[in-house]
């Protein structure tokens, strides 16, 4: 039976990028965990897309960042929610962006390090994991990076750092002013700049130290996960935690 949940706020970012939030009345057969998506529909059709859930499972509320894909068959007609209308928001989240599918046994550091690396909405999930205090609780520290062609959609960066969080953005089409830098994470990452620039001592990941999740498009994710692999760290998965988990979410953008 379809789930409806009642749009409570909405703010738009840009042409192309827009936030919601929503009810979370319906009966879940388990609280989400952070990091999960579920299928959201305009209620009215057949028509039903996955959407990772941005807020902590803590909040009594539900949020979204979404694109405004102008002839999608969802986006073309949710980006024109307003307050007050119903969605369809199914309460069997699922996904694999878990921190129980990053291995934690074998952390030889005592100051371990979580690293949320996305492009676009692929922020979406970090900003459930960033928000809620279980990934503070495992690893020193929490950080993410986002990417995006410009500024005005790198969004919730202030919220993330109050939550204890160290933030990273990078812009690929414009020039990207005092505190953000200037071109792809997977460059910054090859080259250490992303080190350096967090005024961190080394210049690469480590296997012992670091765990990192990553959410953007196929062409992304595979750069990343060839970049991590060739220096012997293991995708994740339930029955297999490793050094590296990842989400095949979204289209290439950037
Ligand atoms: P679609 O027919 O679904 O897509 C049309 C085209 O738009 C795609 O072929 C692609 O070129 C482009 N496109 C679609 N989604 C994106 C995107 N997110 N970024 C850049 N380009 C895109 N989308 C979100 O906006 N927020 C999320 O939190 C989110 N979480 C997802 C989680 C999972 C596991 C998956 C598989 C997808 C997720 N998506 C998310 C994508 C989402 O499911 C839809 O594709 C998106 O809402 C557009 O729907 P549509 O019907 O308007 O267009």
């Amino acid at each position: 039976m379809q789930n409806l949940e009642t749009v409570l706020d909405v703010k738009h970012f840009t042409e192309d990028l827009f936030w919601f939030k929503t009810t979370k009345q319906g009966e879940w057969k388990r609280p989400f965990r952070p990091g999960e998506f579920t299928m959201i529909g305009m209620g009215d059709d057949d028509i039903s897309r996955a959407y990772s859930i941005a807020n902590s499972p803590d909040d009594d509320w539900l949020e979204f960042l979404s694109i405004k894909v102008q002839d999608g068959p969802l986006t073309s007609r949710l980006q024109h929610i307003k307050v007050g209308d119903e969605l369809e928001v199914s309460t069997r989240p699922i996904g694999t962006l878990l921190l129980t599918n990053l291995n934690m046994y074998n952390l030889d550091h005592e100051k371990p390090r979580l690293w949320l690396i996305s492009t676009g909405t692929g922020l979406a999930p970090f900003l459930s994991i960033a928000r809620h205090t279980e990934a503070y609780e495992y690893y020193d520290e929490v950080i993410v990076t986002h990417t995006c062609r410009t500024n005005d959609e790198l969004v919730f960066a202030d919220e993330l750092r109050a939550h204890g969080a160290q933030v990273y953005q990078t812009v690929t089409r414009e020039d990207p002013g005092p505190t953000r830098y200037s071109g792809r994470i997977t460059g910054k990452i090859r080259g250490g700049d992303l080190f350096r620039d967090l005024g961190k001592s080394d210049t690469g990941f480590d296997l012992t130290r670091d765990r990192i999740m990553i959410c953007g498009g196929p062409d992304f994710n595979q750069e990343i996960r060839d970049i991590l692999e060739a220096q012997g760290m293991e995708h994740g998965t339930m029955k297999s935690p490793g050094h590296f988990v990842q989400e095949r979410a979204f289209v290439q953008q950037i």
